[in-house]
């Protein structure tokens, strides 16, 4: 497909695609898990074996590194499992800065479990560049892992300002990019090594998948070990989940389009709501990162934000107990608005307040939304 048409073209025809065979608009599902050898020995087709091989899964790639500016792109079976190859890529000894506020299981993995690897963690406040380069240890940091915007404060990292503390030291940037999307924030132009999505999120974008991607700016030794690491542990996404995550990028424009809208409408309306003490959401001049998010971000501000409720803890959580239109549940970036007490799930050494409602506001009617929880949060005062 020519480069030069736009994300929202290449993405709408998953890069114009076609099975030659049946010239079937919708290429086939590649289901094999082995290929066949040719006489002579060889392997003309590219193809040996289904655990790194698989062309649905490769047509999902091509799409995720057209739309990232990428030299390659892995898909991965989760937006776990694409972090976690990342940090095994590294070497024992190595050392990582990582954000305070950032995806909470994979805090808890670097802060309980990356040490059995040999890895280091200094968690810093990623909005502060010089705490961001005092972590630093020359020689011994070898990964800067940033999220922007961050969960679930909507935290903003400056992208281009810590690529360059990264590459002064010799070090990684790679950014989880899961909720600006590839569409808001084209992260490897702004300096970052490597972007990572849960692609379960608004890649994918209908709660019915779940998967991770990796892009890269540069197809080098570390992004070899992060395939070696797919391989070798099985980290692969299925060939039905694959094709799910195609069929949900076609419309990603679309569906992000509609939930920036929605989280703008919604973040300036319940910022004068009486019941809301205050509402987190980088489209809001009042939030602190906002002047680096309409630098970094465009057509949006993405579709999730939070709201701090008045009355506390056991308000929120009433508040979340009463909606009827929301859906109380984990997870985000779908078409259905979820509503979450976030301090319930996140647990120990979580900076998130307790009378937080995390939002991730999907592509309902924006007035549905907004009447449904306004009438919850009254009800609960
Ligand atoms: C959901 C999420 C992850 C983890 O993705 P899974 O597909 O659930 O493994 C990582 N980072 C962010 C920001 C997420 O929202």
């Amino acid at each position: 497909m020519n480069g030069e048409w736009s994300e929202r073209t290449k993405l709408a025809q998953a890069l114009g695609a076609i099975d030659e065979k049946s010239r079937a608009v919708v290429p086939p599902i590649h289901i094999a898990s082995t290929f066949i050898r040719d006489p002579d020995n060889q392997y003309r087709s590219g193809n040996v074996y289904g655990r790194p091989d698989n062309e649905t899964v490769r047509e999902a790639e091509a799409i995720i590194a057209a739309i990232e500016g990428a030299q390659s792109a892995f898909v991965l079976g989760s937006g776990m499992s694409a972090a976690v190859a990342v940090f095994l890529a590294l070497k024992p000894g190595d050392h990582i800065v990582a954000p305070k506020v950032m995806y909470w299981a994979l805090r808890n993995w670097l802060m309980n479990d990356a040490a059995s690897w040999g890895l280091e963690t200094t968690f810093v406040d990623m909005t502060n560049l010089d705490a961001v380069a005092a972590a630093i240890r020359p020689g011994k940091t070898a990964l800067i892992w940033a999220e922007t915007p961050a969960n679930p404060l909507w935290t903003i990292t400056d992208i281009e300002a810590v690529a360059a503390l990264a590459h002064r030291s010799g070090a990684r940037l790679a950014v989880d990019s899961t909720c600006a999307s590839p569409l808001l924030t084209r992260t490897l132009d702004f300096g970052a090594d490597i972007v990572m999505h849960a692609a379960t999120k608004y890649l994918n974008g209908h709660s019915d998948v779940l998967a991770g991607a990796l892009a890269t700016r540069s197809d080098d030794e570390f992004w070899a070990r992060i395939k070696r690491n797919r391989a070798a542990m099985g980290l692969i996404l299925g060939p039905f989940e694959a094709f799910l995550l195609i069929r949900g990028m076609r419309t990603l424009a679309l569906r992000m389009e509609a939930a920036c809208a929605s989280a703008m409408e919604l973040a300036t309306r319940f910022a004068n709501h009486a019941r809301v003490s205050e509402v987190l959401y980088p489209g809001l001049a009042s939030h602190a990162g906002h002047a680096i998010a309409k630098r970094q971000m465009r057509g949006g501000f993405g579709g999730m934000l939070s709201i701090r409720v008045r009355g506390g803890e056991a308000a929120a959580i009433a508040t979340a107990a009463r909606v009827e239109l929301w859906k109380r549940a984990t997870s985000l970036g779908g078409v259905e608005s979820l509503i979450e007490h976030r301090a319930s799930i996140e647990g120990a050494g979580s900076p998130c307040p307790p009378d937080l409602l995390r939002l991730s506001a999907g592509i309902e009617d924006v007035e549905d939304l907004y009447r449904d929880l306004s009438r919850a949060l009254d009800a609960s005062a």
